[in-house]
C-alpha cells in the first residue's frame, strides 16, 4: 500500500471483539476481548489499525465490525459454500434441509432467551455488502480518522426462530439434536445500529424471512455449493 500511495483502509472485523457482552445492544464504545482464537486475530489486526493511524494521521480506516452474515443474493448465483462441516449456524441448518446431513445439532437450550438457545444479530449479505458502499463513501470525507461501526440489524433473534424461519423458506424439516453449550460462545449478542445509521446513513433492509428465501433459493439451486454448477471450472 505505501508503494502505490494508499493510506485507505476499510477491515473486516467482527461483532466477536465483543467477548460475551454485559448487556445488549453492543455500542462501538463496549469494552473489547478474545473468547477464541478468530476473535484474538479481529482484535489485533484493529489494534494494528488504530496504531497505524496514531502514527501517521493522513490514513483513513473504518472497522466493519459485521454481526452475523446470511442469505445470499437473490439471483441465486453466489452464496456460501463451506468447505468440511459447517462451522456457522447458517450454513449448517442449508445442508441438513438440502439432505447433506441428517440433523442440526443446537448448541445449548438452557440460556435465558426467550426459547433457551442463543441469540443473535443476522444480517442479509447484500445489506452487509451496502454497508461496505456506505464505509467506502465514508472514506471520501475528510479527517475520518479510524472509526469503527456495526453492521448489524439491532434485532436478535435466536437458533429455534432462525430454524422455524428456514423451514418455512424451503418447506423442509431440520430435524435437532439437543447439546451442550459450545465453549466460548455468548448467549445474546445483537448490535447498537445509531452510530452506522447516523454516520454512515446506512441501515439493513431485509428481514429475517427474506435472508431465509434467499438462502434456500441459491441452496436448492446448487445443492452441493459450487460443485453443482455445470460451469463451476
Ligand atoms: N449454533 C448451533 N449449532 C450449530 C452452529 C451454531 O446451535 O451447528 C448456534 C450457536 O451456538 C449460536 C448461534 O447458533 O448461538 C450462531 O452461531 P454461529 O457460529 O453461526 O455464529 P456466532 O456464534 O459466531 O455468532
Amino acid at each position: 500500500m505505501a508503494d502505490h500511495g494508499c493510506k485507505k483502509l476499510v477491515f473486516s472485523s467482527s461483532a466477536t471483539v465483543y467477548g460475551c457482552p454485559k448487556e445488549v445492544p453492543c455500542t462501538e464504545e463496549f469494552p473489547l476481548s478474545a473468547t477464541n482464537p478468530y476473535g484474538r486475530t479481529k482484535l489485533f489486526i484493529e489494534e494494528i489499525c488504530r496504531d497505524i493511524y496514531c502514527s501517521d494521521n493522513e490514513w483513513k480506516i473504518i472497522l466493519l465490525r459485521y454481526f452475523n452474515p446470511v442469505g445470499a443474493h437473490p439471483s441465486g448465483y453466489i452464496g456460501e459454500d463451506p468447505r468440511g462441516i459447517p462451522n456457522n449456524l447458517m450454513p449448517f441448518v442449508q445442508q441438513v434441509a438440502v439432505g447433506r446431513r441428517p440433523a442440526l445439532t443446537v448448541f445449548g437450550n438452557d440460556y435465558s432467551t426467550v426459547d433457551g438457545t442463543g441469540v443473535r444479530d443476522y444480517l442479509h449479505v447484500v445489506d452487509l455488502a451496502d454497508g461496505h458502499i456506505a464505509a467506502l463513501n465514508k472514506l471520501s470525507d475528510r479527517n475520518i480518522g479510524c472509526e469503527v461501526y456495526n453492521l448489524g440489524t439491532g434485532k436478535g433473534t435466536s437458533v429455534l426462530e432462525m430454524v422455524s424461519a428456514f423451514e418455512k423458506a424451503s418447506e423442509k424439516k431440520i430435524p435437532l439434536i439437543m447439546a451442550e453449550r459450545r465453549a466460548g460462545d455468548a448467549e445474546v449478542i445483537y448490535a447498537s445500529t445509531d452510530k452506522a445509521e447516523r454516520e454512515l446513513k446506512w441501515r439493513a433492509k431485509y428481514s429475517i424471512d427474506e435472508m431465509c428465501r434467499d438462502q434456500w433459493n441459491w441452496a436448492s439451486k446448487n445443492p452441493c455449493g459450487y460443485e453443482s454448477s455445470s460451469d463451476s471450472k
